[in-house]
């Protein structure tokens, strides 16, 4: 059972002007499929070869023999995640519900985006800036490189890729503003409800 490329949930134009047809084509078409082409090379007559690549990510965590293809597979869910965190026409309010739970956690939604995007653009290097709930608390964390909150008790709900290819062509150094559109322009609350309304922790790595 290879692990297969799914396809953008919208056109590789749907997303502009906030992330350029370009960009949205080789970060899923190059680079997102280079994880998974490579997960698949790696994972080919391995007793892996059988499972999910959620399986693959949790069976290789923490294991430095298989860091290799834990980078591959989890950069595969990574982006597989990252693109149902966005639409077209997306941003502004969350759901009542999530949004209570935003004031709750947070203050309020504006500090919760102001929380989010500063995290992001501290990440040093590569990696994600998430929305987690944390045995039903939502927390803001970051992670460098392919690294996942799968933490115990952890849900990812939302995140944006911070690697430089992710908006460099359109953003340039302006990491900052990027996830900044990302929260104000881009993001699929109502993905993230359901979510949280949703996920389990037995099962937080389910699409
Ligand atoms: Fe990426």
């Amino acid at each position: 059972m290879a692990i297969t490329l799914p396809p953008l949930p919208y056109a590789t134009d749907a997303l502009e002007p906030h992330i350029s047809k370009r960009t949205l084509e080789l970060h899923h078409g190059a680079h997102h499929k280079k994880y998974v082409d490579t997960t698949n090379q790696l994972i080919e007559g391995t007793p892996h070869a059988n499972k999910s690549l959620e399986e693959i990510v949790h069976a290789t965590a923490g294991d430095a023999k298989s860091k290799k293809l834990f980078n591959n597979a989890a950069q595969a869910w990574n982006h597989s995640f990252f693109w149902q965190c966005m639409k077209p026409n997306g941003g502004g309010k969350p759901p009542a519900e999530l949004e209570k739970r935003i004031a709750a956690d947070f203050g309020s939604l504006d500090k919760f985006r102001d929380t989010f995007v500063a995290t992001g653009a501290a990440q040093f290097g590569s990696g994600w800036v998430w929305l987690i709930a944390r045995r039903n608390k939502l927390e803001i964390v970051s992670t460098g490189n392919a690294e996942i909150p799968m933490d115990s008790g952890v849900v990812p709900l939302l995140t944006c890729d911070v690697w430089e290819h992710a908006y460099y062509l359109d953003y340039q150094n302006k990491r900052d503003r990027f996830i900044e559109v990302f929260v104000q322009k881009l993001v699929h609350w109502e993905y993230a409800a359901k979510r949280l309304a949703q996920t389990t922790p037995e099962k937080e790595l389910a699409l």
